[in-house]
């Protein structure tokens, strides 16, 4: 087995996070993140996933992150989480540096069954998507046919899922049991405070999701985008809150309730990006990684997985792979949009391919 490496990228950032998809299928079609609803041709097995994440622990990650497309639609989730904390709880096993085994799902499929076997394999954390709080909203950010009726539907399961994940184990209170919102202008603005309600009330702390510029068909515009600062606006005209901060290398600043409701979120990625400390890697369920959210271009780790995973050659790839990493891509938009400058239109993978 090769020895723990470590990697900085050409601004000094470690490699610190994997986030790895398992499919690129979806049963919803948000329209903000558009899944073409195929899986790619080469979707990965068991052991090249656990060759990733080896190589991807061995090179300095502490936190992986399952994702999608829609993870639940994996059958093999629980034994590939199985497997991994066989090999956490091993001392001399690179994946013991995991510190954090995450998933993030929209909840649909998170039966109180399945709750309790993701925790029984080990998984430590879940964050479950929800972008509205009654049918018609929830229909239109899943990008669901039939209106408000199935719009309440998922919305119930989705509460249901919640509930599920809470009796399994994942204690919101630790940290375990968390939920995201996209809010874009325009479509579910209105349910900010709702959203931030239910949550306050379930004990769980919500993360508001700026509407991000992510893959070429969500028809992105920056008017769509309701900035972190007017989220934590209208949150704190309702429910004062005492700013904490964010962590290096997270994604959320986080705000405290002053009235002993919990936590509140926000990701700033478009407004305030935090490209500086950005600590993540990402690798598609074919095999693609990529050093940025929001990259044009990926690099096929197929020749070091096909047809057997070579863990060296991975290893020796995913290390040159960060070190000529210098993305920041949402800083320099930011910066050019500052002096007036249109981004040029490129290629770019969709959010369901990336997995978030
Ligand atoms: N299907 C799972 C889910 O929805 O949680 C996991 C994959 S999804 C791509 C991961 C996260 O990305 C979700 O919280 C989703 O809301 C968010 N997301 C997708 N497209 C987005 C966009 N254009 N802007 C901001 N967040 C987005
Ligand atoms: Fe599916 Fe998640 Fe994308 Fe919605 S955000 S379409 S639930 S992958």
């Amino acid at each position: 087995m090769s020895n723990f490496v470590g990697v900085n990228d050409v601004l000094g950032r470690e490699l610190g996070s994997l986030r790895l998809s398992l499919t690129a299928r979806c049963n919803l079609a948000c329209p903000y993140c558009q899944p073409d609803g195929q899986e790619p041709k080469a979707l990965l097995d068991q052991a090249q996933r656990l060759a990733l994440i080896t190589a991807s622990c061995l090179l300095g990650a502490q936190t992986l992150r399952l994702t999608g497309g829609e993870p639940l639609l994996c059958d093999d989730l629980e034994p590939l989480l199985a497997a991994v904390q066989r090999r956490r709880s091993q001392k001399t096993n690179p994946l013991s540096n995991l510190h954090e085994l995450a998933l993030t799902s929209n909840g649909v499929l998170l039966t109180a069954a399945r709750a309790r076997s993701l925790r029984q394999a080990g998984l430590d954390r879940i964050t479950i998507s929800l972008d509205g709080t009654d049918g018609a909203s929830v229909a239109q950010m899943s990008g669901l046919r039939g209106g408000s009726v199935a719009g309440i539907k998922v919305l119930d399961r989705v509460l249901d899922a919640i509930q599920a994940a809470r009796q399994a184990g994942f204690d919101p209170e630790r940290g375990d049991l968390k939920l995201n919102s996209v809010i874009q202008r325009g479509l579910n603005e209105h349910q900010l405070l709702p959203l931030a309600a239910l949550a306050r009330q379930q004990g769980i702390e919500l993360r508001f999701i700026e509407y991000m510029d992510v893959g070429n068909s969500n028809g992105w515009k920056p008017e769509a985008v309701v900035t972190a600062a007017e989220m934590v606006q209208q949150i704190e005209d309702c429910w004062p809150l005492e700013f904490i901060g964010r962590l290096p290398g997270s994604t959320a600043q986080s705000w405290r309730y002053r009235d002993g409701g919990g936590l509140v979120g926000v990701v700033a990625s478009i407004s305030q990006p935090f490209c500086g400390d950005c600590n993540r890697l990402r690798i598609t369920a074919d095999g693609t990684a990529f050093t940025c959210l929001f990259g044009a271009q990926g690099t096929s780790l197929l020749p070091w997985l096909v047809p057997e995973p070579n863990l060296d050659g991975l290893i020796q790839i995913m290390q040159s792979l960060w070190q000529q990493r210098f993305d920041r891509y949402s800083e320099e938009r930011l910066k050019a949009e500052s002096v007036g400058m249109v981004p040029t239109l490129v290629e770019k993978p969709a959010m369901a391919y990336l997995g978030g």
